[in-house]
């Protein structure tokens, strides 16, 4: 094999934010403090949904950021993370947003899932807007979203949304991580925690490991150049 292939985001740097953080209820005063968020203002952030069952967002965005992080490490690349446990409370999202463009990545993913109504199912990306500062990212992030909605369709069992966005896609002004970006970057809602048939997907590690490889594809696609 030659040496290159094992190896496809070698000198690649790639920022995930899992979104939320297990002990955000704890901090109500803190959570719940406006930021700016490049077009308005918005909360700090949010405790996140969780399943019927109590399988909290916060956890599953957590392992799937860390099952992710664990397949680019071994494609080559070098990863931030905007958290390292989930057993904190924050950071808010605009500071998520600094830790990402400090490093400088080629590619950035917010990964949360979605509290919908029960009886819809699927995964969406969100796409960010043009306001100025994320302006020379548009193109690059909608690229990059079809590459993540193709790769979660061809290797997750996981549909596209039939209750929000339009063919598992949104385009969304009203959040920090996607207005204040600097590279280009994408926020999946990787399945419906408050559907039953997505909650079983979404709460097993085999699952959870699919969607890692899924979206690692995605982002070797992306970087690969075209
Ligand atoms: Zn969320």
């Amino acid at each position: 094999m030659p040496s290159g292939a094992a190896k496809p985001l070698a000198g690649k740097t790639v920022g995930i934010d899992p979104g939320h953080n297990g002990r955000n209820e704890d901090d109500p005063s803190y959570i719940n403090h406006m930021i700016w968020n490049g077009r308005e203002e918005e909360t700090c952030d949010t405790t996140g949904t969780e399943s019927d069952d109590g399988y909290t967002e916060a956890a599953f965005n957590f392992n799937v950021a860390r099952l992710l992080r664990d397949d680019l490490l071994r494609a080559g690349a070098r990863v931030i993370l905007t958290r390292n446990s989930n057993d904190g409370v924050g950071p808010c999202v605009t500071r998520r947003a600094q830790i990402l463009n400090r490093a400088d990545p080629d590619v950035a993913i917010a990964i949360h899932a979605d509290g919908g109504p029960a009886w819809g199912r699927g995964f969406t990306v969100l796409e960010p807007v043009a306001d100025g500062p994320n302006d020379k990212i548009i193109k690059s992030s909608v690229r990059f979203g079809g590459d993540v909605r193709s790769a979660l369709l061809a290797g997750t069992q996981m549909p596209e949304s039939d209750y929000y966005g339009d063919h598992g896609v949104i385009f969304r002004d009203d959040l920090a991580g996607l207005n204040l970006a600097s590279e280009p970057k994408i926020l999946i809602e990787c399945g419906n925690m408050r559907n039953a048939t997505d909650a079983r997907l979404l709460t097993t590690t085999r699952f959870q490991r699919r969607l890692a490889a899924a979206l690692t594809a995605a982002i070797v696609a992306f970087l690969g150049g075209r």
